[in-house]
């Protein structure tokens, strides 16, 4: 059955054949199709162009909107328990992020609440929280453990998000993150938990195929560069391929830990240097950058004009969570790139929709609205909304929302 989508009047987000994102200068360039027509064939997109369309089975005259293609969110933490407002408070008063994880906050925090709070009442708010990152022109998101610290509290996280992923139309793909922090009754011992995280929890997680990828947050106070790539040896050796949270709080070796263990992305860096630039050159790994983080918690923002300058592909992500990113709509994060990143609008596009599918190597597959990827699109009344998003900031700018070509917002 072949499905016609026409009265667009710009769609935006095409790459032509052979390209699956973009890198460097190429970044800068994005040529939005005028008049333009979406043949889909099973969530395929089967051709596309500008003028006349070919001949369908259904037709669906969208009525002279513009089409974006879906947003790719490869870095979130979308399973916790609950907000961490008393924190936000603390953090308004001048408290440090650093501060308030010493005391027992931060992840910490999440990972008690996370102990109590039932299954069902998890996979409920979890929903809603991705049913808005729908509605705001997200079809494809990555969700983390990490707010578990236990084995059974991180299999939980896992669980719920693969029954989102058997629930929602959206793509999600899960990440073992147990080394997110150093449970309080480690303190004084963090090998112990490090081999808790490779021997007890990694094979729990293996066995119920609750992972597609592995994660560490290394960097300071958290986990070195040594047990870093321990856990990444561990996940390798099971076939799960790395992402890592580094250099968020210095230069800390997160790149090199990365590119020297071909993780798909290292993000965060807010802290990036040229020894860390000239290490992604020589990698394949995808520098990710989470301006929602540096905007909450007032940390630098991530060098995107040097990592763009150094031929990268630079993908952005919302890292949306309770403590140090509260923000699921990648608009915001696109605004963010624009505004405090000085990335161009086209730049932006890129990395939030190509790029960040490169980041969980799905190009091939979604991404951008090209011949052969899946027709994941949003709809708004916003005039070159590529440029509109990063402008008028603070509204919702998607109207309709589609995956494989079947609506999904009612
Ligand atoms: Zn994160």
């Amino acid at each position: 059955m072949r499905k016609l989508f026409t009265g667009i009047s710009q769609l935006a987000g095409h790459l032509p054949q052979g390209e699956s994102f973009r890198s460097g200068a190429q970044m800068s360039q994005m040529e939005p199709l005028k008049d333009a027509y979406l043949l889909v064939e099973e969530g395929i997109i089967l051709e596309l162009g500008s003028g006349e369309a070919p001949r369908a089975d259904i037709i669906v005259d969208l009525g002279g909107v513009e089409v974006m293609p879906g947003y790719v969110d490869s870095h979130t933490h979308a399973v916790f328990a609950a907000p961490r407002h008393e924190e936000f408070a603390l953090r308004l008063k001048g408290a440090s992020y650093e501060e308030i994880a010493a005391a027992g906050g931060g992840i910490l925090n999440s990972a008690a609440k996370m102990a109590l709070i039932s299954e069902e009442q998890l996979y409920r708010q979890s929903e809603a929280f991705v049913r808005n990152m729908m509605a705001h022109g997200t079809t494809c998101l990555e969700i983390k453990s990490g707010y578990g610290l236990s084995i059974e509290s991180e299999l939980k996280i896992l669980r719920v998000a693969r029954r989102l992923q058997e629930n929602l139309p959206l793509t999600i793909r899960t990440t073992f993150l147990g080394a997110h922090a150093f449970p309080k009754e480690y303190k004084g011992r963090e090998d112990d938990y490090v081999k808790l995280v490779i021997e007890e929890m990694l094979p729990r997680v293996l066995d119920q195929g609750l992972a597609d990828h592995i994660d560490v947050f290394c960097d300071r106070g958290f986990f070195t560069v040594e047990q870093t790539a321990r856990i990444l040896e561990a996940g390798a050796r099971a076939g799960l391929p790395a992402k890592i949270h580094g250099n968020e709080l210095g230069l800390t070796g997160g790149v090199q830990v990365a590119a020297a263990h071909g993780a798909y992305s290292v993000d965060h860096l807010e802290h990036c240097g040229p020894d860390e630039i000239a290490c992604l050159q020589q990698s394949e790994v995808v520098p990710v950058a989470l301006p929602g983080t540096s905007y909450f918690l007032g940390l630098p923002y991530t060098p995107g004009r040097e990592l763009i300058a150094a031929g990268l592909p630079l993908a952005i992500a919302s890292d949306f969570n309770p403590g140090s990113s509260p923000m699921l709509s990648m608009q915001a994060v696109v605004a963010l790139a624009c505004t405090q990143m000085k990335l161009m609008p086209e730049e932006a596009l890129w990395a939030s929709t190509a790029n960040a599918a490169r980041a969980l190597r799905l190009e091939d597959q979604l991404g951008s609205l090209s011949v052969g990827k899946r027709a994941d699109f949003w709809t708004t009344r916003s005039q070159d909304a590529w440029l509109s998003i990063p402008y008028f900031m603070g509204i919702n700018h998607a109207q309709r929302v589609f995956i494989g070509g079947e609506e999904v917002t009612s």
